[in-house]
């Protein structure tokens, strides 16, 4: 079993098109899971004209006051980072939910053992299926500051069901923060998927940074490669000793598809496929 990264440096170079094509066509074969880890703005279910159903619910601590025992000194708002407690000395605190990324660090302050825990919603696991690639998708709820939690619900879900694939190849968001390393650091390989232009190059450099420092096998998939300077990605490539897995050309067949939710077919993908 291989778990296979799609990742990208910046939004709008073709993830998810690529990671959708890919599960398609390793499910020609195998056993194939789709994780959609881009849990701020998920679309895997899109490109696949995959009707979600909910699988679980993602759940957050957040603190409860019990304000008989509060003496209303004001501290538990002063180490809140996130400014989800306003507190007035002599007044009651006022908390906002959505603001809280449940660190804890107010019921420590709390000498009068004033705040204990409940739980809030802050996302969704749903699943699906179509062109015989099984789907988990995440999706962090709107407002809610911390996507990490959710990729860390689809990571405990995938050790749970990771027996049952022969590959499972997961989505991630685009950039370099925390929700992107929490999915990466469940990966084999990862492949990250770029254009052959400055910002391309920009960005890229920095997710094969990361990659380097996780230790993580990497490969670089050349989308649109025929719009620009391709020798820009092969420098940086070379530089940094990283295979170019595949090219995939700008074509109008592949726009239709993506506009349609129909995965996308090309001979990048299927030679990508050989070098597994
Ligand atoms: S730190 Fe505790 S006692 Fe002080 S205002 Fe907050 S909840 Fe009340
Ligand atoms: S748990 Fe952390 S973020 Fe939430 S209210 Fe307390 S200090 Fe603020």
């Amino acid at each position: 079993m291989q778990i296979i990264g799609i990742t990208g440096g910046k939004g709008g170079t073709g993830k998810s098109a690529v990671a959708t094509a890919l599960a398609c066509e390793l499910a020609k074969n195998f056993k194939t899971l789709l994780v959609d880890a881009d849990v701020d703005c998920p679309n895997d279910h899109l490109l696949l004209s995959i009707t979600r159903e909910i699988r679980q619910t993602v759940k957050q601590r957040i603190p409860k006051w019990n304000f008989a025992k509060c003496n209303q000194c004001g501290l538990c708002g002063t180490v809140c980072k996130t400014k989800a407690i306003v507190s007035i000395k002599n007044k009651n605190p006022i908390f906002t939910s959505e603001q809280c990324n449940g660190c804890g660090a107010c019921a420590l302050k709390c000498s009068q053992n004033a705040i204990g825990w409940t739980e809030k919603q802050i996302g969704k696991i749903y699943q699906g299926k179509n062109y015989n690639v099984d789907l988990l998708s995440g999706e962090l709820k709107t407002n809610e500051p911390v996507s990490e939690f959710v990729v860390n619900e689809l990571n405990e879900i995938i050790q749970e069901i990771k027996k049952n694939y022969d590959y499972i190849i997961i989505d991630t968001a685009a950039g370099i923060h925390c929700p992107v390393i929490a999915a990466l650091e469940m990966c084999n390989r990862v492949f990250a998927v770029t254009e052959p232009t400055p910002l391309g190059r920009h960005d890229i450099k920095l997710i094969l940074q990361l990659l380097q420092k996780l230790n993580i096998k990497a490969g670089i998939i050349l989308n649109r490669a025929d719009i620009g300077d391709k020798g820009l990605i092969y420098d940086l490539a070379t530089d940094a000793r990283v295979k170019i897995v595949a090219e995939i050309p700008y074509s109008k067949d592949i726009a239709k598809k993506y506009a349609e939710g129909r995965p996308i077919q090309d001979e990048g993908i299927r030679k990508m496929i050989e070098v597994f």
